[in-house]
C-alpha cells in the first residue's frame, strides 16, 4: 500500500523492507525501474500528468528526502522512513556485494562514471562493475542495449530528474532483466566530485541547505520546495 503525497504514491517501508524488495525485482526475470522523488519532482509531477503517471507506474517509489517524509507527517499519514535516494544505493550495494551482483552506472559527465566505479568497487568488496557510461549521449536505443549487452543486475540511472524518470519508463523493456534506478546526482558524489552534506546537516534533514550553500545555482529550482509545503497545507 502507497502513501499518497500529492498524487505521488510512495511506498511505505523501512530501509531493509526496501533492499529486500529490491532483490526480490532483481531476482524476477524481467525488467523494472524504481524512482526516488523529492519535493521538487511531486511539483514537477502537479504540472506534468504523464510525468506523474510515470512515477506511480515505477515498481518502488522511494522518498527521497526530508521534505517527503514531513510532507506525508503533516498530511496524517507518516512514512516509516525518510530513504534518501544515495543511502538506499549504498545499502543496496552492500547487499549486491554480499550475492556478487553487477552493477551498471549510467550518467553525469564524462569520466564521472569510471572515478565512481573505481571507488564503488574498493567500498563494497564483491560488487561486480558491469559497465559505466556517461549520460550525454545522443542514441537512447544504444544506451540500453549496452546495459543489457552488459548483463548488469541493477543499473544506476543518473541522468537528473526528470530526464532519467522518463527514460527508464521509456528503454526498462530493452536492457534485458535490470533494475533500473534512478538517482539524480549521486555518481557525481561516489566519484568525489561533489562533497555530500556534513553527518550532522543529514541528521537535521539539512541537507537541501547545504546542497544550496556549496551550489547556489540550485536557488530557482529549490523554490519548488516552499511551494511543494504551500500545496501540502492547502491539501491539509
Ligand atoms: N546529467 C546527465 N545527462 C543529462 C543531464 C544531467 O547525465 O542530460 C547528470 C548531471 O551531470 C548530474 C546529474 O545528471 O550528474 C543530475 O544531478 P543533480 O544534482 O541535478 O540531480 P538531483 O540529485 O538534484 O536530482
Amino acid at each position: 500500500m502507497r502513501i499518497d503525497v500529492l498524487g505521488v504514491g510512495f511506498d511505505n517501508l523501512t530501509m531493509d523492507q526496501a533492499v529486500a524488495e529490491a532483490q526480490r525485482l532483481i531476482a524476477s526475470p524481467d525488467s523494472h525501474y524504481i524512482v526516488t522523488p523529492n519535493p521538487e519532482i511531486v511539483e514537477l509531477c502537479r504540472e506534468d500528468k504523464s510525468l506523474l503517471e510515470t512515477v506511480n507506474a515505477a515498481d518502488m517509489v522511494l522518498p527521497d528526502g526530508i521534505g517527503i517524509y514531513y510532507g506525508a507527517k503533516l498530511l496524517g499519514t507518516p512514512l516509516r522512513a525518510r530513504l534518501p535516494g544515495i543511502d538506499f544505493a549504498a545499502h543496496l550495494m552492500d547487499a549486491m556485494a554480499k550475492k556478487r551482483q553487477s552493477l551498471f552506472l549510467l550518467g553525469a559527465k564524462p569520466g564521472v562514471a569510471e572515478r565512481a566505479a573505481e571507488k564503488l568497487r574498493r567500498a563494497h568488496p564483491g560488487l561486480l562493475i558491469a559497465g559505466t557510461a556517461d549520460g550525454y549521449f545522443k542514441d537512447d536505443a544504444r544506451a540500453a542495449e549496452t546495459i543489457r549487452a552488459s548483463g548488469a543486475d541493477v543499473a544506476f540511472v543518473c541522468l537528473g530528474a526528470p530526464k532519467q524518470e522518463l527514460w527508464m519508463a521509456a528503454h526498462a523493456g530493452e536492457t534485458g532483466p535490470c533494475l533500473l534506478i534512478g538517482l539524480g546526482g549521486c555518481l557525481d558524489v561516489f566519484s568525489g566530485d561533489v562533497k555530500r552534506a556534513p553527518v550532522l546537516f543529514q541528521r537535521l534533514g539539512l541537507e537541501w541547505f547545504h546542497r544550496l550553500l556549496s551550489d547556489p545555482r540550485r536557488l530557482g529550482r529549490m523554490m519548488k520546495l516552499p511551494r511543494f509545503m504551500l500545496h501540502v497545507l492547502r491539501e491539509k
